[in-house]
């Protein structure tokens, strides 16, 4: 984005440690509580991101994925019921019979890359374990996995435990790496890994529903939402985002109508449009946030193709500028979504000083590990697929079921992997609480009111970056862009 922040005067109370990132879902002057996010950033409806996986970690950092639609109503919703009857903490895990051979068990570790599987009879009752340590393929591979797994007997084993603390300590005090957790009739329920316990009992960000399970929200389209919205809601989704490419429609108008009339209370995001009017038409059709948007995403032909769009830091303004009479009209404050060609740090920085509410990012996502896609090597680089929704791949889904313009509005590629979501997002979030503290502000709203921006040339951007110096061992990355967090 063409824009660059100036520095206001920072002050003891807003030092990094104090910045809050905490931000609406939607309207928050409906009258009842609304889901907040506390940090401000939901993944990308997309096949190549928000996955269940994807939706669990990035719930539990602060934010939250929109599963995608570009598939069934039922796996959409079993994706949700995924997220919800998630246990931080508490894995359901693959089980083998006794009578599995050793070699067969080894088999599915290298295809699964899981390497502890609980053994138990038809009855789901608990055996033993088997673990990496207890056998040698070349001697132990035909024998059956009974005469190897460590039996039950020798066990340390949590019996109906449903708080992660009470297993954390039991697990503390054995000499295992992995609690098992049986029923009173001793059938295997869960497991629970030394290994990531501080991960899931230090989530002091982890956006959870009223019930204390990961919140998760589900994309839509205005072709099925009746059906789809039904399906989510009984799934217990927490809220619903239309994904849409020009949403100033009537189809989304009607579809925004639908919806509210019958799901009052069900969080509503509409989208995307790009201009005040736009943003006017879907509030006053029942949106509760509005996500903006067009032909910025890093797989986007839309304006090559179609000739329609705008900058995203000219949308956000205008929008937001929509949103602000808004609600010196009536009163509601409508959260304004940035979504498309956001990278960095600084991009989420600049958006919100723009005045967004939060951001929707897709290529950012799909770069990390919890992302749905498997990773590849091209010319030595460890590589993601990634693919727009309007791409050809991702069409094939439903190509008999809808009328599909003859032209396609995605392109199909890979993105560098980048690792785990939660090291990114460490580095991500406290740039942006740096950055803010910088600007003398310590949450979003004052950044909105507060921010001074300055729209930066060609020349200032080039004198921004690492320019005229060589850098020993990063040769080929000089001169590029720096794809950081
Ligand atoms: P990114 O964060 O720059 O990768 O952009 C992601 C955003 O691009 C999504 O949230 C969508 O709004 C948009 N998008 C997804 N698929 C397509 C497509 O096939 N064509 C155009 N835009 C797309």
């Amino acid at each position: 984005m063409e824009y660059r922040l100036l520095p206001g005067l920072t002050t003891p109370d807003c030092t990094i440690d104090k910045v809050s990132l905490r931000t609406p879902l939607v309207c928050p002057d409906l009258g009842r509580p609304v889901p907040h996010l506390n940090i401000p950033l939901i993944s990308a409806a997309m096949q190549a991101v928000s996955g269940t996986r994807m939706a669990i970690e990035l719930a539990k950092l602060g934010g939250s994925a929109v599963l995608f639609c570009s598939q069934t109503v039922e796996n959409e919703a079993n994706m949700v019921r995924q997220v919800k009857s998630y246990r931080a903490g508490f894995v359901d895990p693959r089980t083998v019979g006794p009578d599995v051979t050793v070699s067969e068990v080894h088999g599915m570790r290298e295809e699964l890359g899981y390497t502890t599987f609980p053994v138990v009879d038809d009855d789901r009752r608990f055996l033993g374990l088997l673990t990496r340590n207890d056998y040698d393929l070349a001697l132990h591979y035909k024998l059956p996995v009974r005469e190897r797994m460590m039996p039950r007997e020798k066990l340390e084993v949590g019996v109906e435990i449903s708080d992660l603390a009470v297993a954390a300590r039991q697990l503390g005090e054995s000499h295992q790496g992995v609690l098992p957790i049986v029923d009173r009739n001793d059938r295997l329920m869960h497991l629970v890994f030394r290994k990531d316990i501080h991960d899931h009992l230090d989530n002091p960000n982890q956006v959870l529903d009223s019930k204390g399970r990961l919140m998760v929200l589900g994309g839509i389209n205005t072709h099925d939402y009746r059906e789809r919205v039904a399906a989510l809601v009984e799934a217990e989704v927490d809220g619903v985002v239309i994904d849409s490419s020009d949403g100033f429609s009537m189809y989304e108008g009607e579809a925004l109508s639908w919806i509210a009339a019958n799901f009052p209370e069900l969080p509503l995001i509409g989208g995307n449009v790009i201009t005040a009017e736009g943003f006017r038409y879907l509030v006053e059709h029942g949106a509760q946030a509005v996500k903006v948007g067009m032909g910025g995403g890093s797989i986007c032909i839309t304006q090559e193709q179609k000739g329609t769009g705008r900058g995203l830091a000219t949308t956000v303004l205008a929008v937001a500028e929509e949103r602000d009479a808004y609600f010196a009209q009536t009163g509601r404050y409508i959260p304004v979504i940035a979504d498309g060609g956001i990278e960095t740090a600084r991009d989420v920085t600049i958006a919100l000083a723009l005045g967004a509410d939060y951001c929707m990012m897709g290529r950012y996502f799909a770069r990390m590990d919890e992302s749905p896609t498997e990773k590849v090597i091209i010319n030595n680089r460890v590589m993601k697929p990634y693919w727009g929704e309007g791409s050809a791949r991702a069409r094939t889904w439903r190509e008999n079921r809808y009328h599909q313009t003859k032209f396609v509005e995605g392109v199909e590629g890979f993105v560098e992997f980048a690792g785990k979501l939660r090291d990114n997002l460490e580095e991500t979030l406290s740039k942006i609480k740096s950055s803010m503290s910088s600007c003398g502000v310590k949450d979003i709203r004052s950044l909105h009111s507060d921010a001074v921006l300055e729209v930066v040339s060609a020349l200032s951007i080039r004198e921004g970056q690492v320019h005229d110096i060589y850098l020993p061992g990063n040769e080929g990355l000089y001169g590029e862009r720096s794809w950081g967090g």
